[in-house]
């Protein structure tokens, strides 16, 4: 029998008959997020009456997120159309974009209305694997590279057993790291239309029960770190993690003039001594004014895991003056994102607006080919942090950064 009074059911909670967590159990998910609510207010006084007026169904949310109070409701735009010569994004995309920073959308849509008078951008996704590090504990050195040699001679068994938990997945490779008595197998999988996550650690986990039955390596945790998953990470810099895409795009000089109010000269020169010395001065793994803007907004939009929002930071940002033929130059700009980690099924894409984002892209869902969705999703962001290095770097060339978040933002 369920219980549609939530305060009854937070009397329940009150007199320790309930715990929180266990409020769907005793009524449905509408129900038990007032209770909760009826709760925190008691015990906070915060006025919750926002955050429970959402319009989704929340047993929609269930897979989604736990002790579930109501929403944070996040404002959401759109920048574009913008004509793109993709790998698998073909045509002009309205990209949705969900932020709480003012001018962020407005300097995306300007960047991205002067690639669309350049005639639109190109975009490819050149590389694809999501990854998963187990760590196994050996005996040492000799141990470590039997499991090594072991895992050389037989990755066909292993992708036998990966493979067997998933029908999309698809084992590529798997890379081993020896430190000491550790040994790191670096797992890479196409996931196709899923971000895959969860699809690379389970289907890990069953090959990880070989490695142990037929090698002296023991698994001491499923994720070793190496993957790696929502840290900075230099690996997933250089070898990638999810999809490795970049964007590019000419503008003619005389649209830098026109549109930019500076020129291909001036914006390169801002690009190697910001994007390139001073990211290099500070270490960073990022060469970028501001990808993880477009990335994150992008991400809040179609349901992504805003944490991977650290390896969308991963991006390397070109700007190179081309003389022209009429004596001035063009601007070749483009931006190299090593590891975005998106998907059209599964995680949060399956909520409501982050679905209805997803029909604004025409992308929501499984691709055909498989995969074909999550690869045009990557190159449309991509594109989309093409325009907001543009507009930014341009406008700092050009001298207005603050004046425009003034106008804009406050
Ligand atoms: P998922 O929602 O767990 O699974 C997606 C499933 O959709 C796939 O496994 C696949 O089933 C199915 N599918 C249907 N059509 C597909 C298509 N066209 N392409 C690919 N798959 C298709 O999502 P996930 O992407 O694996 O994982 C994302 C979730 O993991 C997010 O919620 C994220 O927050 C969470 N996450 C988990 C971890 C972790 O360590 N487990 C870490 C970070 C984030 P089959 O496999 O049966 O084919």
């Amino acid at each position: 029998m369920t219980d549609t009074d939530p305060e009854a059911l937070a009397d329940r909670v009150r007199s320790g008959d309930l715990r929180l967590h266990e409020l769907e159990a005793h009524a449905d998910h509408d129900t038990a997020a007032t209770a909760r609510r009826l709760l925190l207010k008691d015990e906070t006084d915060a006025d919750l009456e926002t955050v429970g007026a959402y319009a989704f169904d929340a047993e929609a949310a269930d897979s989604a997120i736990e002790n579930m109070i109501g929403a944070a409701q996040i404002p959401m735009g759109v920048v574009g159309p913008v004509s793109i010569d993709g790998g698998a994004a073909e045509g002009a995309y309205h990209l949705p974009l969900a932020t709480t920073e003012g001018a962020l959308l407005a300097s995306v849509n300007r960047g991205l209305s002067v690639i669309e008078s350049a005639g639109g951008a190109a975009a490819r996704v050149t590389k694809t694997g999501m990854t998963r590090a187990p760590v196994f504990r050996v005996d040492g050195v000799v141990e470590a590279a039997e499991t090594v040699e072991w895992v050389g001679k037989n990755l066909e068994t292993l992708r036998e057993a990966a493979e067997s938990t998933t029908s999309h997945g698809e084992l590529l490779d798997v890379e081993p790291y020896v430190v000491g008595d550790s040994v790191f197998l670096r797992f890479a999988y196409d996931t196709k239309d899923a971000m895959g996550m969860n699809m690379a650690t389970i289907a890990t986990g069953e090959a990880c029960n070989v490695v142990e039955a037929e090698t002296p390596a023991s698994l001491v945790a499923l994720s070793g770190n190496l993957c790696s998953d929502k840290k900075p990470a230099a690996i997933n810099a250089v070898e990638g993690r999810g999809r490795s895409v970049t964007a590019d795009v000419v503008i003619p000089g005389e649209i830098v003039e026109e549109r930019l109010h500076t020129t291909a000269d001036a914006i390169a020169e801002a690009n190697t001594r910001k994007n390139l010395i001073g990211s290099a001065k500070a270490g960073s793994l990022g060469f970028n004014a501001h990808a993880a803007n477009v990335v994150g907004a992008a991400f809040l939009a179609t349901g992504q895991d805003e944490a991977q929002v650290v390896e969308g930071a991963n991006t390397i940002t070109t700007m190179d003056a081309r003389p022209n033929e009429e004596g001035s130059s063009d601007l070749y700009a483009s931006v190299s994102l090593a590891s975005l980690e998106v998907g059209t099924v599964g995680g949060g894409t399956k909520l409501p607006t982050q679905s209805e984002a997803l029909d604004v892209l025409g992308l929501r869902g499984g691709g055909d080919p498989a995969g074909s969705n999550a690869d045009a999703l990557a190159e449309v962001i991509a594109v989309g942090a093409l325009a907001g290095e543009l507009s930014l770097l341009a406008a700092l060339a050009s001298r207005h950064l603050a004046s425009a978040h003034e106008d804009l933002g406050r």
